[in-house]
């Protein structure tokens, strides 16, 4: 493996299945679809977060941390995933969540990952108006000064230690494929702090894998994902002891989906959501996978991918997060 000699805990359910769309494939007529289900990672739902998590926390117990503190949206997957760590691992946890615009977000009635959260025991704290970033740190020294020792989970747990869990996941992809007698030509996901293609598109490169990474992109514009991926990318194959380096030309990453912006859901989202739900009985979430998988819907109706090419969609969780959106989702009004 190339990541072995880099500590992790083993919290993940893996390998994870890859599944055929049989029936959206039909429909569709071609390409081949397929599925990755990182929804079924475990912490406590599951989603890409937690594969990063086993070498994060597995260096905040080298450096005998006792909480973990990270940062994220009021609906963060990766905050919850990160709680749900804490509480397996007997760690404290602190989360520091950005208000969702336009209001409170309900503290009496709390639904989705910020009730999972508070469920897994994790401690709130709503950032003022700062960059999430700083207050995460503010809130670390804070707790530094009162005797704790906390870890810093950066925001997406995208380090070149949390990416490591990306690049063995590309090599688990690779084994399943071959063992399968499957080629797939792309694999597509939901990009948004880069960790998860970034270490999938390292890991393909590592193992002389052709496979083509494409990032729909979820949050920032391609002109500031792209150099980031590369940063991410060669830091962490600088950290696996892998002679390589990358551009931002390594990695390709569509942002036509952003739509109204984070977390916004538009007609793109809905309809993908609605159209996996019904046809292959499998949820998507409408932050992350809903908006990526419309865009993959977009790009297919143009025919960008041949007939017969094998194409992943990897599946990178959120469904605490579809909870939250009741009828919005919906065509017609439950009962209407
Ligand atoms: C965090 C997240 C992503 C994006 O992964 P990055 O590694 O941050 O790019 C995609 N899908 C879901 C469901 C997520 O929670």
């Amino acid at each position: 493996m190339l990541t072995d000699g880099v500590p992790l805990v083993r919290i993940a359910h893996l390998p994870t299945p890859i599944e055929r769309l049989e029936r959206l494939t039909a429909l569709l007529g071609g390409p081949e679809l397929w599925v990755k289900r990182d929804d079924q990672t475990g912490l406590a739902t599951g989603g890409n977060k937690t594969r990063k998590l086993e070498f994060l926390a597995a260096d905040a117990l080298a450096q005998g941390a006792d909480t973990l503190v990270t940062c994220g949206a009021a609906q963060s997957n990766h905050a919850r995933q990160t709680a749900a760590a804490a509480a397996h691992l007997g760690l404290g946890c602190t989360l520091v969540l950005r208000r969702p615009v336009g209001g409170s977000p309900s503290p009496r009635a709390p639904s989705g990952n910020l009730l999972l959260d508070r469920l897994l025991g994790a401690e709130i704290i709503w950032a003022e108006d700062d960059p999430l970033e700083q207050s995460l740190h503010a809130v670390a020294e804070s707790q530094r000064r009162a005797g704790k020792n906390p870890y810093v989970v950066p925001y997406g747990g995208s380090n070149e230690i949390g990416i490591c869990g990306y690049v063995a996941a590309m090599e688990e992809l690779l084994a399943q494929a071959a063992a399968a007698g499957i080629d797939f030509g792309h694999v597509v996901l939901a990009s948004s702090s880069g960790g998860t293609q970034a270490g999938l598109a390292l890991g393909a490169r590592a193992l002389g894998s052709e496979t083509h990474v494409l990032g729909i992109s979820v949050e920032p514009r391609s002109e500031e994902l792209r150099p980031l991926l590369a940063r991410l990318a060669s830091a962490t194959a600088e950290r696996l002891g892998l002679e390589m380096t990358f551009t931002e030309d390594d990695f390709s990453v569509d942002d036509g989906y952003l739509g109204g912006g984070y977390g916004v859901i538009g007609e793109l989202e809905r309809e993908a959501v609605r159209t996996v739900a019904r046809t292959e009985g499998l949820l998507l979430d409408p932050v992350y996978t809903g908006r990526a998988f419309g865009g993959l819907l977009d790009l297919i109706r143009p025919g960008r991918f041949r007939k017969s090419d094998q194409v992943l969609f990897w599946h990178t969780g959120g469904v605490a997060a579809l909870l939250t959106q009741g009828e919005a989702l919906l065509d017609a009004p439950v009962g209407g």
